[in-house]
């Protein structure tokens, strides 16, 4: 395997602004950051994409995620936050070690993460049906 960052931050080889581990997952300071406080929450084991998470991870992630989410409301003073995952090179995916972004908000940021489009009941509930046709 491709040296990974994410891995070498766990490892401590490379410097990251820590915020908060414990067994299984780590959260640290984006050094980009779409704005102050984004924060990012990955597995300690390394692994690509969600869909390569397994079920015992979930938890710990989904925990750790929302204890950091509301320690950043705190300290930045948010109105509220994005939570963001990007998952394959074609969504975005630069670091191919799974991580959650937490993105604080504020009012009048001007972010625009996400641009939705009103869309019809009956086109939402075709797309509906064959979502439901593929669940495993
Ligand atoms: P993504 O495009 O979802 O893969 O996002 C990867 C994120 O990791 C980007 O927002 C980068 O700024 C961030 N990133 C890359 N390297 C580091 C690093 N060494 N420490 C902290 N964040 C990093
Ligand atoms: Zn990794």
């Amino acid at each position: 395997m491709q040296r990974c960052i994410f891995c070498e931050i766990v490892a401590g080889r490379t410097p990251a602004s820590r915020l908060f581990e414990d067994e299984h997952t780590l959260a640290f300071l984006d050094i980009n950051p779409v704005s102050p406080g984004h924060a990012l929450v990955i597995p300690k084991e390394h692994m690509e994409t969600l869909l390569d998470v397994p079920d015992r991870l979930m938890g710990p992630l989904g925990i750790t995620t929302r204890r950091v989410a509301a320690a950043l409301m705190r300290a930045t003073q948010a109105g509220g936050f994005n939570l963001q995952m990007n998952n394959y090179r074609i969504a975005g995916q630069l670091v191919p070690h799974v991580h959650f972004h937490l993105v604080p908000r504020h009012a009048g940021d001007g972010l625009r993460p996400w641009h939705g489009r009103p869309t019809p009941a009956s086109e939402l509930e075709s797309m509906a049906e064959k979502v439901r046709a593929t669940l495993t």
